[in-house]
């Protein structure tokens, strides 16, 4: 395998072999290494000395199952610490297949440009792209697949990238060419759009380079891991049926669902926005109630939902979008929410931290709780880069900064996602304390808070929150830098055989021979090094904080707060 450098300053482009040190690294773990080795955590994260990479993971291209997540890792615009974002997509499959380990993009351009990277069996090259200028990522993927095309995976940005907007996502196409999935948190696209380029384009060819040191092996582990993942109730049968807005009404039943900025733990109109209804819905337009956001996904959580003509309006319309523009913004109509999904997707936003900022933003005045034609006018002001567009752009923080209000829900800037984390405690104090800043993905304690997978951990007590997290984290660490969707978590969770399948396809891949303690070790190794660099960076205990009314506000129904000290917060990810 390889690794690639493109220099935008010079336009050069080089391969390099893949350093000793980095060989059993992948995804997460080699982002979050070559950012901290590479680059000055003080750096201004738009300028010339920040670095994006791009990695698969480390089982990208293989038959392990749900194993085609791609990561992008930088020095973040939105938190000012280290950021690995990942994404589905063809993109990881796609470049794993080509034999790239990573692909660095480094420097910028002296001038405002727009380029294509282009990357091929035959090598890479960079063209001009100005042809794509404030295109939504919709337009870019069709003009880009009919000029290189149909099978080409395209990555791009939407007009949030290319004004470097802090809630600038990098779309990256689905296997029908739709930018659907997105490395959404942390303003990557923003890193991307200062570096010149609009967008980047993979065919894969025909050959694939991926190499087994035992494939009969690995296929035996993978087989056995996939029936895990298929004989579990959440991944085998809950999220391929209803996606992962089954979790409406369970957070909503469980007083966690976030309602009209954090002031209740229930939504009076959830059924209206349930997966439930979602399912019904989509079943009487004709849409996909189920689908794979890359091959060899078998839990196939996404969804098309058609508008009510039948015709397509969004997909990968996850429970968290449902949330910031649903219950969080007091909003009720089911295809107001997906129109504001799908215009996300086209202008290329964060979903979480664009939908709380519309939600701070009525918290500010500027306009009513539950108005989702008036959300939907402020979403099209991004699109169109107007001033209050390039508010909203720039997530909840900065939202709350231009309307002066007090009531913000972020972490290290950035917004809290769909978990009360009063009512649902292990999530608080993951948003507290990841490197990532607030973050549902980096340690998902909704597990055994809510799910009863893993184990029972009461969600409204304190007790055994602190260790749940930091097993979360370091658990999920590990599975990003292998690729894995985060939702073969559930499975390992619960049955005694999946890890150790997850081991022997590390060591029949990588002759190694790994047991499931020195795995782990690994993805505390991974957060150490990001922690150090948001030292680096200036970020102190002091941001590894909620904002002070989750501490003082009890939320009903449980009338709980988040009630723990800062000492306790701090054993987190004291190793
Ligand atoms: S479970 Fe959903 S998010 Fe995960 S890889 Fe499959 S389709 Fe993508």
């Amino acid at each position: 395998m390889k690794i690639c450098r493109i220099d935008m300053s010079t336009k050069s482009i080089s391969f390099e072999e893949v350093k000793e040190e980095y060989v059993g690294l992948g995804g997460r773990g080699l982002t979050s290494r070559i950012i901290s080795d590479e680059v000055d955590a003080t750096s201004h994260p738009l300028g010339k000395n920040n670095k994006l990479v791009i990695a698969p993971g480390l089982f990208a291209g293989t038959l392990a199952p749900s194993s085609g997540r791609l990561s992008v890792g930088t020095k973040s615009p939105l938190t000012g610490g280290i950021k690995e974002s990942n994404a589905g997509g063809t993109a990881a499959q796609s470049l794993a297949k080509l034999g790239y380990k990573a692909v660095i993009i480094e420097n910028k351009p002296k001038n405002q440009e727009l380029n294509l990277i282009k990357i091929t069996p035959e090598g890479i090259t960079i063209e001009d792209a100005s042809y794509l200028k404030m295109k939504g990522n919709y337009e870019v993927g069709n003009i880009l697949r009919e000029k290189h095309g149909e099978k080409v995976t395209v990555m791009s940005l939407g007009q949030a990238g290319e004004m470097r907007l802090t809630a600038a996502s990098i779309a990256v196409t689905d296997p029908e060419g739709r930018p659907t999935r997105h490395c959404g948190r942390g303003g990557t696209g923003a890193v991307l759009g200062s570096k010149g380029i609009k967008a980047i384009v993979i065919d894969p060819g025909k050959e694939n380079k991926v190499e087994y040191h035992n494939i009969d092996n690995f296929r035996a582990a993978a087989r056995n891991f996939s029936k895990s993942v298929l004989a579990h109730p959440v991944s085998g049968q809950g999220l391929p049926a209803y996606g992962t807005a089954v979790l409406v009404n369970i957070l909503n039943e469980a007083g966690g669902l976030p309602t009209d900025n954090f002031r209740e733990g229930r939504f009076e109109f959830a059924e209206n926005i349930s997966g439930e209804t979602m399912f019904e819905t989509i079943e009487k337009r004709k849409g996909q109630t189920t689908h794979a956001c890359h091959p060899g996904c078998i839990m196939r959580c996404s969804q098309v939902y058609n508008d009510k003509k039948g015709d397509y309006l969004t997909g990968g319309f996850e429970y968290e979008t449902i949330w910031a523009f649903g219950s969080h913004c007091h909003i009720k109509d089911l295809d107001s929410i997906a129109k504001m999904d799908k215009m996300c997707d086209d202008f290329g936003v964060d979903t979480i931290d664009t939908g709380v900022a519309v939600g701070v933003a009525m918290e500010g005045g500027y306009l009513e709780f539950g108005d989702d034609k008036g959300a939907i006018k402020l979403l099209e002001e991004i699109g169109k880069g107007s001033p209050i567009g390039r508010i909203i752009g720039n997530g909840a923080a900065f939202t709350g900064q231009a309307f002066g209000t007090e009531r913000v829900p972020v972490v290290k800037r950035q917004a809290l996602p769909a978990y009360d984390p009063r009512s649902v405690k292990g999530q608080g104090v993951t948003y507290a304390t990841t490197p990532m800043g607030a973050d549902h993905t980096a340690g998902y304690a909704v597990t055994s808070n809510i799910l009863g997978v893993g184990g029972v951990v009461d969600p409204l007590k304190k007790d055994g929150q602190v260790e749940l997290s930091r097993n979360l984290q370091i658990a999920t660490a590990v599975l990003d830098s292998l690729g894995f969707c985060i939702f073969v978590a559930f499975p390992i969770l619960d049955d005694e055989t999946a890890f150790p399948e997850v081991a022997n396809m590390i060591n029949s891949k990588y002759n190694t021979n790994f047991d499931i303690n020195e795995i782990l070790a690994g993805g505390q190794e991974v957060l150490k090094l990001e922690k150090a660099f948001n030292q680096r960076a200036g970020i102190t205990k002091a941001q590894d904080r909620l904002p002070e009314f989750f501490k003082e506000e009890a939320v009903a129904p449980h009338n709980v707060t988040f009630d723990f000290t800062d000492e306790e917060l701090d054993k987190t990810l004291e190793f």
